[in-house]
This record gives structure tokens, sequence and C-alpha cells, in this order.
């Protein structure tokens, strides 16, 4: 029925994205609903998702406009990959939500003249829309796709339009097509980028390589760019100052900053779509002399996000969940800056009963959203002061169960805690110490003392994060790690749990009786998760001055001390690599693509171009290593 009397509409597709009226807006937002209501029962009918998480996320997606699926992702209820294939199976409208830029394709003279939307792409069948000629692109792209089914699906003019506009931003090389004539290839950089360009492409390249943060720093004649991945910072990008400041004046324009304050720190934040996945970015500007201005933009990736607890790498997960189970008492999670804290009390809180429970937290900022949490942040400016302490009394009117305080940094915040913690309420909270030992004197050097935190105190959860050799090179470094032999981070943690006073008496005592976070790091490189190098950067004065108590394990430092010091060969197994996958091909090339292209913005570049061989001879010098 689609394809029929859709000529004048198709005529007028320009018009309908341009201004439409109100009225037919709201016919938009019903559509959607509708649409969206559909795959709501699906996702319960097939318990996908409880009633409760799908009625939350339909009412914050009527309000925000983001989609039913999108919601449920940046809520941690499912993750993306599974997102898109129960949208696979289900609802291409939902599908073209996230994937119809992804399905690029030559024949951009088709798509034009039958008004043509690809909505994605299975391993078996190609979802389009189409309000011109259906035999006509069905002959087309039977061809073009011959181990695809095709399904023809309902589109709206809008839809058309807003797939065109994308599309002519594609590359059109034939060059681009793969091997047997077929694009395959997920693409998203527009075919020729201008200066204006290097922001998307700066913002791609850190999504799709895994980067947590952009750091912009002006120079004297130029500008550089790191990006960060996997707590390291590698240079991608070399710009001219004119660059430099068209750059700037975009992102503090989609972070809604103010262009003519230089002189003070700002911070904003905007979202952008990178790779099919809606990534919050948080920027923050810091004053520099002679009115220029750092920028440093930090990366939320919904699906790390979404991480759960057990996949965190936290060995004693069975005692942290005893030690967060209790009714009442003071939790902490320590570890210095960037070490994961937020992640692992995120993750914790979502294991909660957050239906059952009223649980509140004050962040700063909040990173992630999680629902049924009632999440406050942090706010200084003169009219609110919002504090963690204003925070914490305000929290105690709400009926709490459970009470999240961001940082206990200070007096104040920590007799908060001791506070709420005294009158009945699970606190949970992050503090900057090094190990469970550390975080107790810390607390007595807030003012709380040994006689309150006895009866409170049920968990101390120190970490940090160690980089995990790549699992397709296994640390003899290729394209997929970035040259760097290591391809994501898992946490080194060691875990007190006081269930009973008498247990923060053996503690008080000078007694350690759980295993110290080296011990967690040595059998982490037992097990070959990662190799002696990488131990000795995190664990470098606690190798070199390893205590006769970790017994059981010096054997294995003695080994990191020699293969670092080049009289022993590493002995982790490197034999065992994967291949890699489909997705990791097709996120390489991408990158590679990007970086190019990124490359031809460089202030000293005719033909910049960076290949494998060129990324492999990078001095490592280039490399800074980071010490939180
Ligand atoms: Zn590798």
């Amino acid at each position: 029925m689609f394809g029929m009397g859709s000529k004048d509409e198709a005529a007028n597709v320009s018009l309908l994205d341009r201004g439409r009226s109100s009225s037919e807006k709201t016919a938009d937002i019903v559509w959607a609903q509708r649409d969206q209501m559909n795959f709501a029962i699906m996702l319960v009918e097939t318990a996908e998702a409880t009633d409760e998480q799908v009625q939350a996320a339909l009412w914050e997606s009527s309000v925000t406009g983001a989609s039913l699926g999108d919601t449920l992702v940046k809520h941690g209820v499912m993750r993306q990959s599974k997102l898109m294939s129960l949208m696979e199976e289900y609802d291409s409208n939902q599908i073209a939500t996230i994937v119809q830029y992804n399905v690029p394709v030559d024949d951009v003279n088709l798509l034009h003249k039958e008004k043509v939307v690809l909505f994605g792409m299975s391993a078996k069948v190609l979802y389009i829309g189409c309000l011109g000629n259906e035999r006509r692109v069905r002959e087309h792209f039977e061809k073009e796709f011959p181990d695809k089914t095709l399904r023809f699906m309902p589109v709206k003019p809008t839809q058309v339009t807003e797939f065109l506009e994308r599309t002519d931003r594609l590359p059109r090389k034939t060059a681009e097509r793969s091997g047997d004539g077929r694009l395959e290839i997920v693409r998203y950089i527009p075919r020729t980028t201008s200066d204006s360009d290097v922001l998307d492409l700066l913002v791609n390249v850190a999504g799709v390589r895994g980067g947590s943060d952009i750091h912009i720093e002006p120079k004297a004649n130029s500008y550089s760019v790191m990006i960060r991945i996997n707590r390291i910072r590698k240079i991608v990008h070399e710009g001219g100052l004119t660059q430099y400041n068209a750059l700037r004046a975009q992102v503090k324009d989609r972070a809604r900053m103010d262009q003519m304050e230089m002189r003070k720190p700002q911070d904003g934040a905007y979202s952008q779509e990178i790779m099919g996945r809606m990534f919050d970015l948080r920027v923050a500007t810091f004053p520099m002399n002679g009115g220029q201005e750092k920028i440093v933009i930090r990366l939320l990736d919904p699906d790390k996000a979404a991480k759960r607890l057990p996949d965190l790498g936290i060995t004693k997960t069975d005692i942290w969940r005893a030690a967060c189970g209790y009714p009442h008492g003071l939790i902490f999670v320590a570890g210095k800056t960037n070490s994961g804290k937020s992640t692992t009390l995120i993750s914790t809180l979502r294991e909660q009963d957050r239906i059952g429970k009223a649980i509140y937290t004050i962040e700063d900022p909040v990173e992630h959203r999680v629902d049924f949490l009632t999440q406050m942040a942090v706010n200084k400016s003169e009219s609110v002061q919002l504090d963690f302490k204003a925070a914490t009394r305000a929290m105690m009117r709400g009926d709490p169960e459970i009470i999240l305080i961001g940082e206990t940094r200070d007096d104040e915040t920590a007799r908060a805690a001791a506070q709420a913690a005294e009158s009945g309420h699970l606190v949970f909270s992050t503090i900057h110490a090094g190990t469970v030992r550390d975080t107790v004197h810390r607390l007595r050097g807030f003012g709380i003392t040994d006689s309150e935190l006895r009866p409170m105190l049920r968990g101390v959860l120190a970490q940090r994060l160690i980089r995990t050799l790549c699992r397709i090179c296994r640390g003899a470094k290729c394209p997929h790690c970035l040259m760097t032999g290591y391809d994501n981070m898992t946490v080194i943690s060691e875990m007190g749990f006081f269930p009973s006073e008498r247990h923060f008496d053996r503690l008080a005592a000078g007694e350690v009786f759980w295993d110290p976070m080296v011990k967690d790091a040595l059998y982490k490189l037992e097990q070959g998760i990662t190799d002696e190098h990488e131990i000795y950067r995190v664990f470098r004065s606690e190798i070199d001055y390893l205590s006769e108590d970790y017994e059981g394990v010096s054997e294995l430092a003695e080994r990191v001390k020699k293969v670092v010091s080049g009289k022993l060969d590493s002995m982790v197994d490197r034999t065992n690599t994967l291949s890699p996958t489909k997705e990791d091909t097709e996120k390489l090339a991408i990158a590679s693509d990007m970086e190019r292209e990124l490359a031809k913005h460089n202030i000293n570049s005719s033909s910049a171009s960076v290949d494998d061989d060129e990324l492999a001879s990078l001095d490592l010098k280039r490399y800074d290593f980071d010490e939180d």
C-alpha cells in the first residue's frame, strides 16, 4: 500500500522536512509511540525486559523523544548488541533509528529516483523502504545482494529525506566496494571533509577506537589532539591555529558554553551518535595564557556504562556482594582518579532492588543515568549551592534506604556519610586511597573515630585498572590494539570485609586478613590476562618492595623483575590468539578511513596518509604513560 499514491508526498519531501506544521509533528509522535508500544509488548512477552523497566523507559522516551530501544540500552537493561539482534527479529522502524546510515550504497541515483531508505542489513535480510517503484528497487537489490532476502517496510517521506541527506555524505568511490562487487562496510564520513568536519572525525575516531577522552591542546603555532585509550594518551592530530579556533567555537556551541568567556574554566555536554550508539560527551575548557583554552572531551559509551558487576574483573565479587547486602553501614570503593570507582559503584547499585528500595545519589557529575535511582548532581553555582553535604541532608528527608555520596573528600562529607550510616542507612561512597588500610587512615584523617567506624564499616574495595593483553595478538602488537599489545582493561582489587566488630578490631590491630592487591595482580599475570611489563608499570613500588607476607606470589614477582630488566623473556603464553571477528575488521577499516581523512587536515599534510607500517614505527615516547 505504501507505494501507492505517494507521488505527491514524494514531491513534497523536502517541504515536509523543513517546515512541518505542529499538527504534522503531533502525528509524528503518535506514529512513533504506537510503533514503540508494539516493540515494548514484544520485549515483555519474550521476557527480555520486565514490565516495570519497559514502562519506565516508555515514559522517559515519550519525554525525551529517544527511541524505546535506545532508552533501555542507556539504562543498562540490555546491551546494544542484544538490542540490535532483537530489532532485527522484530521491528524495522526501530532498526531504522540505529543503523539507517550504516548501509551505504553506490547507487545514489536510484535511491533518489525511487525514494529508497535502507533501514538495515542483517546476515540474511535487507530491510528496505520505498516510496517509488517497488518492483524496480527489488530487481536492483536482488542483483546487488543475491544472498539476502529483501523485506519491504512502511516508510514515511521524512525518513526518506533524512536518509538521503545522510547518504549524500557517504563515500561514493567504487574502489570501496568489497571484492565481489558489493558494499558491506559501514562508513560514516563525508566524501570530502573540510576543517569543519575535524571535530566529528576526532569524536568518531575516539569512539570507534574505544577512547575515553579527547585532549585538545593549543600551542604557540599549532594545536595537538590526544586521545586516551585504555588510560594511555596517543597523539592523533596536529592542526593549525585557525582550525583550532573554529574547532573551539564548534565544541563550545554544541556543549552550550559561553563563547566569549575564555578566562574561566567551563563545562558543558552534548550527545552524538557514533557507529549507531548514542554517546554522552562531557566537555570541559581550561583557560591558558594568551586567551587560548585547553579542551577536554570525555566520551561516555552507553555499552560501557551498562557493564555488569561480574564482568568488571573483581576477583572477590561474592564477598563484595555480601558486604553490600547489609541493611545499613558504610561501604567504600577506594582508588585513585580514573581507577574505575564510579563504574563499580553504579554496577553495584544496578544489582540492588531498585524498585523495592529508595536509592538516592549525589554525584559530581552524574556519569551514568540508571532508572529508579534518584540521581542528583553537585551544583556549585551561587544560586543552587548543592554540595555533597547539603544533598545528603536533603536525601534524609526523602525516606531513603540506600545513599550514594559520590566522593568522601573532606571532613564534612565524611561526617555526613557517617551520620547517614549511623541513622540506619546503607551508605556507599568512593574515597581517594590506594588500599583498604589507606582508606581507614583517610577516614581517621577526616575526623571519623575508630569507635564510630567499628560498628558501621562493612566493606572496602580498593581497586586499580590494568591493561589486558590484546585478544588478537596477545601482546605482539597489531593494528587492532593500536600497536600497544593491549586492547582492554580489567580491575585489580583487594577486598576488606568487616561482617562484625571483631573484624574491625583485627584491622585496627594492624592485621591484613585479606589478599593484598598485588597478589590479585600477580594471579592475573599467572592466568595470562596481562603481562609482566604491564604489572610492573602499575605495581612498580609493590613489586620492588614486596613484603614477605605475600606468600605464594614471590616467585611471580621475581619473574616480573627479571622480565622488565631484560634477564628473562616474558613467560606469558602468546600463542592462544583469536582471529579478528567480522566486527573487529569492520571497526578497524572504519577507524583507518577516518584517521586517513583526519590526516588530510594536519598542519603539514600534503598527501598525508597513515598506514600500518607508519603506525608500527611510532616512537614509544609519544605514548604518555598515565600514572593515575
Ligand atoms: Zn593486538
